[in-house]
């Protein structure tokens, strides 16, 4: 049971409203993407969905129960950011499993459930090294690898791949792609390219201004984009 539920949500900082009364269901094993420009508030939703910023009016459901209170750990979430935030002094294999550790599960258990992920990723060559002997490709394999080892069944991607060159953008694209279609975890994914939003989404999700422009298939926004605004990041040129 991981689907999102928005209900006039809204976050405001002191007199700034960021989010402004949004409404979006996300559906079970659907891959939903937020796309807009800088400041328009997509990592802010992103994170009260995750429980790190607090919600200030409105109600979020996730499998249909209020999370609004919710701490983090308790969601059933797994969250992957920008910057990798890999442990420098750890190796990758305890990179993977840190987060079993601290879940109390045993030593084990949690190199099974490692080594199974690194399999996933194709990174089992590289379980005893550091991160700074990665390329920035490997690091984020080992980022996402770190996500799902702890098995949730609800993933946010906060623009996980703007910091790789083209090449490695487009080989993580087909990666993730690969990793959704084979665990069908229901997915938020913020970013501003628009390929990937094109070629990752069920459903694109666009926002202005902490509101909510337009949503829908990729197809749609492309083809019938309901502003000139929703058509500068998605809908053909005209
Ligand atoms: P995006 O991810 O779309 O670039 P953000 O969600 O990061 O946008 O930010 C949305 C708005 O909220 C911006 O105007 C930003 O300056 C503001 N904001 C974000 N975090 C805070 C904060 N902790 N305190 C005050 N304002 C914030
Ligand atoms: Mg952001």
């Amino acid at each position: 049971m991981s689907g999102i539920d928005l209900t006039d949500v809204v976050k405001r900082f002191g007199a700034l409203t960021v989010i402004d009364k949004v409404n979006l269901k996300v559906g079970e094993g659907e891959f939903v993407v937020f796309v807009g420009p800088s400041g328009c508030g997509k990592s802010t939703l992103l994170r009260m969905i995750a429980g790190l910023e607090e919600i200030s009016d409105g109600e979020l459901q996730i499998g249909g129960r209020r999370m609004n209170e919710t701490p983090p750990a308790e969601r059933g979430i797994a969250m992957v950011f920008q910057s990798y935030a890999l442990y420098p002094h750890m190796s990758v294999e305890r990179n993977l499993g840190f987060a079993l550790e601290t879940a109390r599960l045993g030593a084990g258990e949690i190199k099974e459930r490692v080594s199974k992920v690194a399999r996933f990723l194709k990174i089992e060559h590289l379980l005893h090294r550091r991160p700074a002997q990665l390329s920035g490709g490997q690091q984020q394999r080992v980022a996402i690898g770190r996500a799902l080892v702890r098995s949730q069944k609800l993933f946010l991607f906060d623009e996980p791949l703007s910091n790789l060159d083209a090449d490695l953008r487009m080989e993580m694209r087909v990666e993730i792609a690969r990793i959704h279609r084979e665990l069908k975890a229901t997915t938020v994914y913020v970013t501003h390219d628009q390929l990937e939003a094109m070629t990752l989404a069920d459903r694109i999700v666009v926002l202005k201004d902490g509101r909510i422009a337009q949503v829908g298939t990729p197809m749609e926004l492309y083809e019938r984009p309901a502003s000139k605004f929703v058509a500068s990041f998605i809908g053909a040129p005209r």
